[in-house]
Parts: structure tokens; C-alpha cells; sequence
């Protein structure tokens, strides 16, 4: 992936951003809902500052999103969006907690 940067984020940019975000989370969605693509979110700019661990912020990011998808997803997985190659962090599954 190349670094170069297509956003126009600063270091008091708050909202969320698929280049400047730190963790990218993928709800994979229960399989009744197949055509329907999993929903992908990064966290807000704001938190990546506020939290310094990857946990603790992917805590807060599902905190928030889960209620958006409550019962439709069966897995969770969290990606490093800021690492070379996007490693994945952590997944969780439905009704287990980080
Ligand atoms: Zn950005």
C-alpha cells in the first residue's frame, strides 16, 4: 500500500478516516443477510489519541457500533490499519466481550 496520503487529516482531525484511523473494524454479518456487504468502520481520530491501547479503543469503537448492528453479525474482526500489510488484532465472536 503506498503511504501517500489522500485525506486532508491533521493532528486535531477527530472524525474517522480510512487512511489516518488507527483500527479498522469489520462486522462480519450473519449469513441470512448474505448480499449485503460487512459493514467496515475506523475509529474516530479523537479516540486514536485518547486511548493508547489498541484494546481499549477497539472496546470503545464496538461499544458503539454493536448497538447499530445488535444481533445481525456473528464475528468481529480488528485490523491494525496503520501497520504495513493491515495485520489483524484481535476477533471476537457474538456474545463474547474483547
Ligand atoms: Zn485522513
Amino acid at each position: 500500500m503506498s503511504a501517500k496520503k489522500s485525506c486532508k487529516c491533521t493532528s486535531k482531525t477527530r472524525n474517522a478516516c480510512g487512511n489516518c484511523s488507527r483500527l479498522r473494524m469489520v462486522f462480519l454479518m450473519d449469513f441470512e443477510l448474505g448480499s449485503i456487504q460487512n459493514p467496515v468502520y475506523y475509529s474516530f481520530q479523537a479516540e486514536d489519541r485518547k486511548y493508547k491501547d489498541d484494546k481499549v479503543l477497539a472496546e470503545q469503537m464496538f461499544e458503539r457500533l454493536s448497538k447499530l448492528h445488535r444481533g445481525r453479525y456473528h464475528k468481529i474482526e480488528v485490523y491494525d490499519n496503520q501497520a504495513s500489510g493491515k495485520p489483524k488484532l484481535l476477533e471476537f465472536k457474538k456474545n463474547e466481550t474483547l
